[in-house]
């Protein structure tokens, strides 16, 4: 297969590429215009935009659908030219209308809460985690930063936002809570936060932290542990 017109950036991102379900059979997708021309087949996928002309073999392929999958198929399945035979293409593009709506209406609206997760590991071991078996990964510094600026550019005029720091345990990777906090200081931003903690890692010095730079406040949320301190 080549591209001739490469499909609309913003729903290949969304819609991504199709899984292939192998002892599937497979047909056109209702979404896709054929033409013929000078022996060659070209398929245009009218919802993501994509332009394709196929080799000789995708288009034998495609002459004898509906038929299982088989490897020479593969890039005609992820690309969305073909479907599974009981696929419901017009729901799909419903729920992918929805979510491009969606997006555009929260386009230019201000982002002002955050939950921010700087790490997954906890220094806890409790029996009922609901997060045991959850990969446990930390923020680099180089992502914090990124965080920084998402929050600096979507904060809107007002440059207040309020963040909710998570895990894992966030204090046990409080360097990045001090980084990002900061930023946000460096940058004029007004924030609180708030904070899901087990405490253990609190003492004298970090609660003079989390008032002073971390600027946390007592949860509003009656499920969460509290942690003032300030
Ligand atoms: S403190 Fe929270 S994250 Fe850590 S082990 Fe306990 S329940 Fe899990």
């Amino acid at each position: 297969m080549k591209t001739i017109v490469e499909p609309k950036q913003h729903i290949a991102k969304l819609w991504g590429k199709q899984r292939i379900e192998e002892d599937t059979s497979y047909r056109l997708i209702k979404y896709v215009l054929r033409v013929d021309h000078e022996g060659e087949v070209l398929l245009h996928n009218v919802v993501t935009g994509q332009l394709v002309v196929l080799d000789q073999e995708e288009a034998k392929a495609v002459d004898e659908l509906p038929q299982n999958y088989n490897p020479v198929m593969e890039q005609l399945v992820a690309e969305h030219y073909l479907v599974p035979e009981g696929y419901d293409e017009h729901q799909q593009v419903v729920s992918l209308r929805t979510i491009m709506l969606k997006l555009e209406a929260n386009k230019e609206r201000p982002i002002n809460s955050y939950t921010i997760l700087p790490t997954t590991a906890c220094n806890a071991r409790c029996y009922y985690c609901f997060e045991q078996g959850v990969k446990r990964v930390t923020m680099t510094e180089e992502t914090a930063n990124q965080v920084i600026d998402y929050i600096v550019s979507h904060c809107g005029e007002n440059r207040r936002v309020a963040i909710e720091w998570f895990g894992g345990e966030p204090t046990v990777a409080m360097n990045r809570i001090d980084q990002i906090c900061a930023g946000l200081h460096n940058s004029g931003i007004n924030y609180i936060s708030t904070m899901v903690t087990n405490g253990y890692l609190f003492d004298e010095e970090v609660v003079k932290k989390a008032k002073n730079l971390w600027h946390l406040r007592p949860s509003t949320n009656p499920c969460f542990t509290l942690v003032a301190g300030v």
